[in-house]
């Protein structure tokens, strides 16, 4: 289940179980940045590249998804209509942080983050809790017949981008019960900048994810 907090942030209730975590999808209305004296961040293109911070801040190059083991360190992405996921694991208390576009989920990102999770942290599917936060929904995501095909769909269509990424993430093993759908459309949903609604004009939104300094 996914509420709005004080702050304008919307949060997993599934996620705020894991009392080593922090979490939260920004609004338009939510300052992230201004929450957190270090903030690891990186440069989106689209891509399936995950990057393990490690303890740094700023922006960490070129890629789409960002890992962390290191308590005390915050790691986001920036979306407006994108679909952000963010993964916890309870066993090993590591997380990670994904924007997934078309092209990122076509790419499969989460699966590969999944997997990069495995081979950096020891991290099992079993164990991971996953929240798929808000993005254009498919209600407003009409795409073309190239973009369409990249799905198995034909000619136009609507495209269910958190459903794609819902699936691939069952896909490698995660339990159902462990992940959470927001199920919010960035585009016709309040409170949310959308690239497809107000293109160039559109600011980011930060959905980030983290582990606590003390546990
Ligand atoms: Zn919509």
């Amino acid at each position: 289940m996914f509420y709005l907090d004080s702050r304008q942030i919307y949060r997993s209730s599934e996620l705020d179980s894991l009392e080593w975590l922090l979490h939260g999808f920004g609004t338009r209305f939510a300052d992230v940045p201004a929450l957190f004296s270090q903030l690891a961040t990186v440069k989106q293109v689209h891509s399936s590249t995950c990057v393990v911070a490690e303890g740094r801040s700023g922006v960490l190059g070129e890629a789409d998804a960002l890992l962390e083991d290191r308590p005390g360190a915050v790691v986001a992405v920036k979306t407006a209509d994108c679909i952000p996921v963010l993964l916890a694991d309870e066993r090993t208390r590591t997380v990670a942080a994904i924007h997934a576009g078309w092209r990122g989920t076509a790419a499969r990102i989460v699966e590969r983050a999944v997997a990069a999770m495995g081979a950096r942290f020891g991290s099992a599917p079993a164990g991971l809790h996953a929240a798929i936060g808000p993005g254009i929904g498919k209600c407003c995501y009409e795409v073309g017949p190239e973009v369409a095909a990249q799905f198995g769909l034909q000619g136009r269509a609507h495209l269910d981008l958190a459903e794609e990424n819902r699936r691939q993430l069952l896909n490698t093993g995660i339990p159902i019960d462990h992940v959470c759908v927001s199920w919010l459309c960035t585009m016709c949903g309040p409170g949310f900048h959308s690239f497809r609604r107000d293109r160039e004009s559109a600011g980011r939104m930060y959905s980030f994810i983290g582990i606590s300094a003390v546990h």
